[in-house]
């Protein structure tokens, strides 16, 4: 730290994200990447995109929107779009919160939650799941402030209904409340419908999952029509551009071609139930995923040896070294090939612990 660094953020612990490996080459299962390429016009909107690199981005990524409207039945002034769902989620944190409005969330959800209130000087209360990882519903009743939930929940890939989340909605009618839908594609139920029902509703999306486009940084909010508004304020006092153009140009053309992105959401399903099948074969445990990741836990090594014995073997998985879950890892579901070797190796690991 620089003797400059202001004291607000000296205690700061920022976010780690899973590895990124360039150079050695690894069976990539540990930051929930789709394995699948976006559909091959979306390279092609990207470059032709390129040759105007000499503008701005439009402010109010107005094709973007549209496209997206009439693909998630809303209309456009229930969107904004951002730099991935990372910054709607800040966003959401300085625009509904503050010190006497606290943040509420699980004590083992996403981590970057607990990040942004600190950054923001949002004081916070973790929400404890039960036993089994899953939530309480009545533990969010009538909160004193802004309540995130993940849904599905990252990395236990539970999900709740939407009538439990509506449970939620309608305990907390004076308050936000923030529904992280990152993996909402791949088998759990989406909230978007609610949002014309319960004005302090949220719904956070992302097309760095089911649309393949992590690296290309696109998210986006969907709420009721002055929620948007505030988070526009927001977003015009930082950075009016946050969505580049190429990006927009890559979501919109994405968007004409989704029932390709919606297939391979079904191939990951798929292949989440064989690798599901697969890793209880070798005695593992692991929650009901409705991701594209499973959260698994073996009786006879510890989720530390394991990521580094699959490391060791050249695949990447997540492991978290934080109470409660320590015995677990986070497993992206790749495509079939990489499972199916994944699993071989796991049960080699398995094996020479036996021998
Ligand atoms: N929410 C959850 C629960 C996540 O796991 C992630 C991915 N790390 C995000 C939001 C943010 O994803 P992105 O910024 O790529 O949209």
């Amino acid at each position: 730290m620089s003797r400059f660094f202001s004291d607000k953020y000296k205690d700061l612990v920022p976010y780690v994200p899973g590895e990124q490996p360039r150079g050695q080459k690894y069976i990539k299962l540990n930051t929930n990447e789709n394995p699948y390429p976006p559909p091959p016009e979306v390279t092609e909107a990207v470059r032709k995109e390129s040759e105007k690199l000499c503008l701005y981005s439009d402010t109010e990524c107005t094709e973007l929107r549209k496209a997206l409207a009439g693909r998630l039945n809303v209309s456009e002034d229930e969107l904004l779009m951002t730099n991935g769902s990372d910054e709607i989620l800040n966003f959401a944190f300085m625009a509904f919160c503050d010190k006497h409005t606290p943040a509420y969330f699980a004590d083992v959800t996403y981590g970057f939650y607990p990040v942004f209130a600190d950054i923001n000087q949002v004081p916070y209360e973790e929400i404890p799941l039960k036993d089994d990882l899953t939530i309480d519903i009545t533990d969010y009743f009538q909160k004193a402030g802004t309540i995130f939930i993940a849904n599905p929940n990252a990395p236990t890939a539970i999900a709740l209904r939407r009538n439990e989340i509506e449970e939620i909605l309608k305990q907390n009618l004076y308050n936000v409340v923030v529904v992280d839908e990152a993996y909402v594609d791949f088998g759990a139920e989406s909230c978007v419908p609610l949002i014309r029902e319960y004005d302090n509703l949220l719904v956070t999306q992302t097309f760095s999952k089911s649309r393949s486009m992590a690296g290309a940084r696109l998210g986006m909010g969907i709420g009721n029509p002055e929620l948007i508004r505030d988070l526009n304020t927001i977003k015009f006092s930082l950075n009016p551009y946050n969505v580049n153009s190429m990006t927009a140009a890559a979501g919109t053309a994405t968007l004409k071609h989704d029932e390709y992105n919606m297939k391979n959401c079904e191939l990951i399903m798929e292949t989440r139930s064989w690798s599901e099948r697969a890793l209880r074969e070798l005695g593992f445990e692991m929650t009901t995923s409705q991701t594209n990741f499973l959260f698994a836990r073996h009786p006879a090594i510890s989720g530390l040896d394991l990521y580094l014995e699959l490391k060791r073997k050249g695949f990447l998985i997540r492991h978290f070294n934080r109470e409660r879950i320590r015995d677990y890892n986070r497993i992206t579901i790749g495509t079939p090939e990489q499972m199916e070797k994944l699993v071989a190796a796991t049960k080699q690991i398995l094996a020479d612990r036996k021998a």
